[in-house]
């Protein structure tokens, strides 16, 4: 008979609602959603933000001023603190060897009620000194008596928080326990990779690497559990791109076979002769509309390396076959500009050619419409409103894609679902690193202009100090004096300065543009002619004030970064910077190549004035090299991929794992395997890749777009 008993727990699935764990209910289930965390599968995918283990935990005694490091000690006292100044909260803490005071000025309302006297805490955060050892709002977890500490042996995981998290509760040791709980309930989860696969890659199994990373066995294993977790996002990544390219490939494209009498017509007139870059790329671009296989191209080239001929030779082919093409530029001022290049290009061509913006007036715009509608038109350029809204075009055969290269690709997914099924060439001046292009790109074709056209030379950069402003502007007045023209650039529009949170980020002069256009027009350069230009300005403000300057009216333009991308002036010599240190890398190697595009040598000067030795060195980058992927590299590194690509592209990731400045060799690996994968089993049908084919489904939905999985 069997025996009555309170029976098992019932089990937990992945699947499950995270407040079905152990230990969380609904209201931490609240405050865990607010972190992405609504299952169960989610919760242990929350992974540890660092490990604290014998080695890496500092005396007190022992700490360097300037380094970033953990402690471990005790609460002996804390309290509120007035200065003239500010209120600040403190606690001080104790390892036996020394004391050290952390200092919070901001969330005192949260951290005061958080310790008591005699709590064990793990700090981390950088040493400082002020009176006493500080470090200025560390992070702290709290170390329970039950936990067994580092001394004991054990490394402890420490879970990134949030206020809103701590506030329910869920410090690193509540995070422990409930994921603790979760395995003993857990149903087996399989592992999507076989055990061949895994072996041959030498991955440890799933589940071991997910119990793993949130209670490491050593320290090889906190290694082995993490390499295995970063591997399947890139892999996973690397089978979406596998597969995009697959599908494009299998789609038919339309075929283009002749140069075409546009093309052939607009070459023989180029006022100069194409680099061998443009030459090769042509060829590239050529062949791809041969094939009969739809172009997902991808075309990087340094500032100046003479992008737009090539979209136009591209487009000409096109067009000349009687099809249409699309431009689109990030900005109207580049679309304009684009246009007036393909218009001085195309004279004597017939090339019905059109310019759709929005600022096109409303009855030229309803004609246009009309004409792209019943094909007149064959090649329009315009920002990305002309895709969107209500533009139709009756054959659009191809997408040209201006530094916008990621957004291209989305496009063309949404103009699939709506039957229209274009080449597409995307175009960019950021230069991308390798890791994030195969991370972002991997499905496309990729074309490299590495060749500035003539005997242009890089751009001469310095970087000067605001004491050096005077001899600055000396260089500045020469070029004018000598018919050249100049930039000058500033970071903010108008004076308000962001606000910075604690004094210890200084008092950086942000003269703005606006304040900046007025004391140069008045007091600096009064004998010249000064324009003005910021991005919140109208399109027709905008563009009268771009063609006074690229018709030689104005000879300085006071601008914000809106001269970033493309603006073509060549007798545009000289640029100064001001407050260089507020800008990126890569932004500022491509501000600089708005200069010495013409017949003469261009000069960039960036005047620093903040940011200390760090600033220095970085500004020092941009003055050594003129490699744009050296660049990129530095940028990648200094400050993560936002800076390079647009905010829509952070949730790529599911993880706080992935670091693509130095997760290099795990990409390549993801890479390869994921496109042999594809190459095998191109529609995932083999029964023992059925879970990969489940995983996508289910965590990648949105990025299948166009992709067809058997
Ligand atoms: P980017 O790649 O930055 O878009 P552009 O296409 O605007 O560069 O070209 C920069 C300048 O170089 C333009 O004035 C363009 O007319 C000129 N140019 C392009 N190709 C050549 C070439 N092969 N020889 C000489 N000048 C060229
Ligand atoms: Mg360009």
């Amino acid at each position: 008979m069997p025996e009555m008993s309170d029976g098992p727990q019932p089990r937990l699935r992945p699947s499950d609602p995270v407040q079905y764990a152990k230990g969380i209910g609904p209201v931490r289930a609240e405050a865990l959603a607010e972190v992405g965390v609504e299952t169960v599968e989610d919760l242990l995918y929350y992974f540890p933000r660092r490990y604290l283990d014998r080695r890496n935990i500092a005396a007190i005694a022992d700490l360097k001023i300037g380094e970033r490091t953990v402690v471990m000690a005790r609460v002996v006292g804390q309290g509120l603190k007035t200065t003239r100044r500010r209120r600040y909260f403190q606690v001080t803490v104790t390892d036996e060897t020394g004391v050290l005071v952390c200092v919070w000025f901001n969330g005192i309302e949260w951290i005061r009620n958080r310790f008591k006297v005699g709590d064990q805490l793990a700090i981390f955060g950088k040493v400082e000194y002020y009176k006493h050892l500080q470090m200025i709002h560390p992070e702290c977890d709290l170390l329970g008596e039950d936990d067994e500490t580092p001394q004991t042996g054990r490394i402890l995981p420490l879970y990134p928080g949030t206020s809103g998290l701590k506030q329910k509760g869920l410090d690193s040791r509540r995070f422990r326990r409930v994921i603790q709980g979760c395995w003993e309930r857990l149903v087996p989860v399989a592992d999507h990779f076989s055990p061949g696969f895994r072996h041959k890659l030498g991955l440890p199994e799933l589940t071991k690497a997910l119990q793993q990373i949130h209670a490491p066995d050593d320290d090889a294993w906190v290694g082995k559990a993490t390499h295995r977790l970063k591997f399947d996002e890139h892999f996973f990544q690397q089978l979406l791109m596998a597969l995009r390219r697959r599908s494009l490939h299998t789609l038919p494209g339309r075929k283009f076979p002749e140069r075409g009498p546009i093309l052939t017509r607009i070459y023989r007139d180029l006022p100069f002769t194409l680099t061998r870059a443009q030459v090769r790329v042509m060829q590239e671009i050529r062949s791809d509309l041969q094939s009969g296989r739809m172009m997902n191209r991808l075309l990087q080239g340094d500032v100046g390396s003479g992008k737009t001929v090539v979209a136009l030779l591209a487009a000409a082919i096109v067009a000349g076959q009687e099809a249409q093409v699309a431009i689109m530029a990030p900005t109207e001022i580049l679309a304009e500009q684009h246009y007036r290049a393909f218009r001085a290009l195309t004279t004597g061509v017939d090339l019905p050619l059109a310019l759709l913006t929005g600022s096109t007036p409303r009855t030229e715009r309803e004609t246009l419409l009309a004409d792209l509608q019943q094909g007149r038109i064959l090649l329009v350029v315009g920002t990305h409103a002309l895709i969107q809204e209500d533009v139709a075009l009756k054959d659009l055969a191809l997408l040209i894609v201006d530094e916008q290269h990621r957004f291209g690709v989305l496009q063309r997914g949404r103009l699939m679902d709506k039957g229209v099924y274009p080449h597409v060439l995307a175009m960019t001046a950021t230069p991308i690193p390798r890791t994030l292009a195969i991370t972002y790109h991997g499905d496309m074709d990729v074309s490299i202009l590495d060749e500035l056209p003539g005997d242009r030379r890089p751009v001469t950069t310095e970087v000067v100090g605001a004491d050096q402003l005077a001899g600055a502007y000396d260089a500045v007045r020469r070029e004018l004096e000598r018919g050249r023209q100049a930039f000058v650039v500033y970071p903010v529009i108008d004076g308000q300065a962001p606000s910075e949170s604690n004094s210890r980020s200084g008092s950086a002069d942000l003269r703005s543009a606006k304040a900046g256009f007025v004391h140069l027009r008045d007091k600096v350069f009064p004998e010249f002619k000064l324009g003005y230009l910021q991005g919140r300005m109208k399109g027709t403000a905008k563009e009268e004030v771009m063609q006074a300057f690229q018709a030689g009216e104005l000879q300085l333009l006071v601008s914000t970064t809106v001269v970033e991308v493309g603006i073509d002036v060549p007798k545009a010599t000289i640029m100064l910077v001001e407050n260089a240190e507020r800008f990126g890398l890569t932004q500022l190697h491509q501000l600089r190549g708005r200069v010495g595009r013409g017949a003469w040598a261009g000069r960039c000067i960036l005047v620093q004035r903040g940011g200390g030795e760090e600033a220095a060195r970085r500004l020092g980058i941009i003055a050594r090299t003129a490699d744009g992927f050296e660049i990129a590299d530095e940028d990648l590194k200094l400050r993560g991929p936002g800076e390079l690509f647009g905010d829509q592209q952070h949730g790529f990731h599911r993880t706080q794992l992935i670091d693509l400045a130095n997760d290099g060799p795990v990409i390549r690996a993801a890479r390869q395997a994921a496109f042999a994968l594809i190459r095998q089993d191109p529609q995932l049908r083999r029964p023992e890749h059925r879970p990969l084919k489940q995983v996508l489904k289910q965590r990648y939905r949105q990025q299948l777009d166009f992709i067809t999985l058997g």
